[in-house]
């Protein structure tokens, strides 16, 4: 099993701006279908906000809307983090092969 540390975390996510790119190419990870000019478009980052907007005719997408992230306060990296303590408690309630079934 591959272990996912604290320190690969921080690498991945320093900051919010990294999660919101995550949260973008999850989903699209080469290029958007813009629903306005349906062409699959890149998209950049506003950088006064948390939106991406197509570079074709400019509609702007948010990555965090439609999810849990979207009306929250939390900073993402903070979402994120929690999300990553999560998932890694989960490993320890997994069976390992020592027990015996
Ligand atoms: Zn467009």
């Amino acid at each position: 099993m591959i272990k996912y540390t604290i320190k690969d975390f921080n690498k991945n996510f320093p900051d919010d701006d990294s999660c919101l790119e995550w949260l973008k190419n999850y989903p699209y990870p080469e290029k958007i279908d813009c629903p306005v000019c349906e062409k699959p478009t890149k998209h950049h980052r506003i950088t006064t906000k948390k939106v991406y907007d197509c570079d074709y005719c400019g509609h702007q997408i948010s990555p965090a809307a439609g999810t849990i992230f979207e009306h929250s306060s939390t900073p993402l990296k903070l979402w994120f983090y929690a999300i990553y303590l999560k998932t890694r408690r989960a490993e320890f309630h997994r069976p390992g092969p020592w027990v015996n079934e």
